[in-house]
């Protein structure tokens, strides 16, 4: 089989990986706009159920992923210079660029070509001169936009800005801040992701990101405003910036999925807000559902559609969940009266994912204080 692969994200890679092993006969070809060290962000984040997913589809890339990566049991919640620490998570983070490297060496060896510099444009050619043809170009997806009669695409810019910088300042777990100034409430998200630097996205609402006059700030001065916004969680370290941007959350869903021999995967598929880390989880996730239906039947078109009758409700159930966190974290300022015992009960059980049962299974001891304080 001859298969195309438009975008060498961690979709489109991993799918290359888990096909050419089970399939070694297959042609895979990935196309990248980027070179092989270009990346944006900085790191990503898995719960220990995706590692022990991603060892079961291919024990050599997860060898190596956790051989780099660092893990955690604690979410932080930091409100009003007070943190509390909620035990029993399950995380570790990795750097994007350090995923991709594992994946670009898994993919070289098993002889998928990757081309680099290679934007592509013309995919009705792509598409005819191949079986199957994989959309993993990411949420601004060009094989999306070019067939979206077919994928009919749902896109909705939600209103509150973010900015993913890095720093050297180690945060030891999943670290939620919230600090106010007189333009209004910010949130970081941020986590270590090697031994020397986290990743620190920066989110608010659309009347705090005018107060604070970020429309007309320097990259310099945008850091700087936030250093200070953040200067006792930060201890004298510095944002770092990779070209990062203020963007507006893209909410992506697609009605149809496929259509003859192409197909979406990773966040052209669908997205599911940062707040819950799992846009990389679910990208190989993806791929590992893909691969097991053409396990299950090597006609394309009808792998295809098992793809979706399988993946979807998956998916739904995701987005639900960080549709929720999403619009929490839409409304932040309207919790900033809470205490941050309060605060983090409520941060916790926000995607209604985890109820206080759960909690309590996790750390009994943060419920019980919970509960005294009640
Ligand atoms: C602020 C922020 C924080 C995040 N935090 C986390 C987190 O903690 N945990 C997590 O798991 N995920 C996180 N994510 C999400 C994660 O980055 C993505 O969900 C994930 O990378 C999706 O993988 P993908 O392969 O589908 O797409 P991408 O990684 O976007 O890859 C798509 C690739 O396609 C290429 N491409 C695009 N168009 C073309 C074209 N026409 N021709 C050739 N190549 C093309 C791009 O260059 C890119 O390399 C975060 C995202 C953001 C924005």
């Amino acid at each position: 089989m001859k298969i195309n692969i438009i975008g060498g994200g961690p979709a489109g890679m991993y799918f290359a990986i888990l096909m050419k092993r089970a399939h070694p006969a297959h042609d895979i070809t990935i196309f990248e706009r980027n070179g092989p060290d270009d990346t944006f962000g900085w790191g990503v984040v898995f719960s220990g159920k995706t590692l022990a997913n991603l060892r079961d589809a291919d024990e050599a890339s997860h060898a190596e992923i956790i051989r780099d990566f660092k893990a955690w049991d604690n979410v932080d919640v930091v409100h009003r210079a007070e943190k509390i620490s909620i035990h029993g998570n399950s995380f570790s983070g990795i750097s994007r660029l350090g995923l991709l490297k594992i994946l670009q060496r898994r993919c070289e060896e098993l002889g998928i070509v990757l081309n680099f510099h290679s934007e592509i444009s013309d995919l009705e050619s792509q598409r005819a001169n191949c079986d199957l043809l994989i959309g993993a170009d990411g949420v601004n997806s060009t094989v999306r936009q070019t067939f979206a009669d077919h994928f009919q695409p749902e896109l909705s810019v939600r209103p509150n800005k973010y900015i993913w910088y890095g720093t050297s300042q180690l945060f030891h777990g999943l670290t939620l801040t919230f600090r106010e100034d007189n333009a209004g409430v910010f949130a970081a998200h941020s986590y270590k992701f090697n031994q020397d630097t986290s990743t620190f996205i920066v989110e608010c609402d659309p009347a705090t990101w005018a107060n604070a006059g970020f429309a007309e700030m320097s990259d310099v001065d945008t850091r700087k405003y936030l250093e200070k916004v953040f200067a006792k969680d930060l201890d004298g370290h510095s944002l770092l910036s990779n070209n990062s941007k203020w963007i507006n959350f893209l909410l992506v869903k697609n009605g149809r999925w496929s259509f003859e021999n192409t197909v979406l995967l990773g966040d052209a598929l669908h997205t599911a807000h940062f707040s819950i880390g799992s846009g990389t989880k679910l990208a190989m996730e993806d791929a590992i559902a893909l691969k097991a239906c053409f396990d299950a039947d090597l006609n394309v078109p009808s792998a295809l559609r098992r793809f979706e009758q399988v993946r979807r409700p998956v998916i739904e159930e995701y987005q639900a969940a960080a549709h929720e966190s999403m619009v929490w974290f839409e409304s932040a300022r309207d919790y900033m009266h809470l205490s941050p015992l309060d605060l983090a009960y409520v941060l916790m059980t926000r995607s209604g994912k985890i109820d206080m049962e759960t909690l309590r299974r996790r750390d009994a001891e943060f419920v019980a204080a919970y509960e005294r304080r009640r």
